[in-house]
């Protein structure tokens, strides 16, 4: 778990974007913040920024007084060594982004400095984590919990935004915050694709031309799922099965799970009565892509 980050100077950023690494500066830069009464907002990353995540930020800058972004790859929220060593870090171009768009504070720890030495306490993480990404990413949800509440504790926000590209965790945090009476707001806000309706991701630069492609029939299967729905479908039996043939269809085998469910506790229906919420994940070649939208 140890990994050196070289953060480049205000000057070589030529910007008033504050690059915070300690947890004691940071305290300070929120102590200085609340007693000028300011709110704050957090949006947490890991980084290799998009445009999903900055519609995070632009939310955050419109509702409180100082945004913080945080640029973290959490070691304790992957599963395979390899998809946490491929994963994508462009700190430079981030605090480019982020500079343009007036972010006032980036947290950009080490390793070292959220998991101290002998770190042994850990969230177990709410039953809507159970299913879905908690039955195919054992530990995910432990490890997306407890770096969430560590951050929260470091910057102390008075809403934390999130995304609902990452619809299940979304769900974990609500509760969390519930849970353990945490005295923030969570904002889910909603995702944002490319034009040609693929989720964006930071994994997406992983694919291929032929890959990309492929990975269309994700979005394109929950537009199958909503227009059957329209069209008078219920049985959520019929509709996976169409949506798998879909993915399917565009050469997708490995289906991690197409899911119809409860859209807070994310519990499996049998039939769309009201609002439910379509989730899927499958490994697109080697790249592992979730997707999800509400229907009904
Ligand atoms: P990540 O860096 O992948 O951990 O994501 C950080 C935050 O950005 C999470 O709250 C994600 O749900 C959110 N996010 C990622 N991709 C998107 C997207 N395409 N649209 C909206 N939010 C997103």
């Amino acid at each position: 778990m140890t990994e050196t980050i070289a953060i480049p100077t205000n000057a070589a950023l030529q910007t008033d974007l504050r690059v915070v690494t300690t947890r004691d500066e940071m305290r300070e830069v929120i102590a200085g913040a609340r007693s000028d009464g300011k709110t704050i907002g957090l949006v947490p990353t890991m980084g290799a920024l998009h445009e999903g995540h900055l519609s995070l930020v632009r939310k955050a800058k419109s509702e409180c007084d100082l945004t913080i972004a945080t640029i973290f790859v959490n070691p304790a929220q992957f599963g395979e060594q390899a998809d946490l060593v491929q994963y994508p870090r462009t700190l430079d171009a981030d605090l480019h982004s982020l500079s343009t768009l007036h972010v006032e504070v980036v947290f950009a720890p080490n390793n070292s400095e959220v998991y101290p030495p002998n770190f042994s306490t850990w969230i177990e993480p709410p039953d809507v984590g159970k299913h879905l990404e908690g039955e195919h990413r054992t530990g995910h949800f432990r490890g997306v919990a407890t770096v969430v509440l560590k951050l929260f504790n470091m910057t102390m926000p008075d809403v934390a935004y999130f995304g609902e590209k990452d619809y299940q965790q979304l769900q974990v945090i609500r509760q969390m915050v519930v849970d353990l009476n945490l005295p923030i707001t969570i904002r889910g806000c909603p995702i944002v694709r490319e034009s040609d309706g693929l989720a964006m991701s930071s994994r997406n630069v992983r694919l291929d031309a032929q890959r990309r492609a492929q990975s269309l029939a994700l979005s394109q299967s929950l537009q199958l799922a909503a227009d059957l729905v329209n069209q008078g479908e219920a049985d959520a039996v019929r509709i996976i099965e169409q949506m798998r043939a879909k993915i399917a269809g565009a050469g997708i085998s490995q289906i991690d799970y197409i899911a119809l469910a409860d859209p807070e506790t994310l519990e499996p229906v049998s039939q769309v009565t009201g609002p439910t919420r379509v989730l899927v994940a499958a490994h697109v070649g080697t790249t592992r892509l979730i997707d999800n939208r509400q229907i009904g």
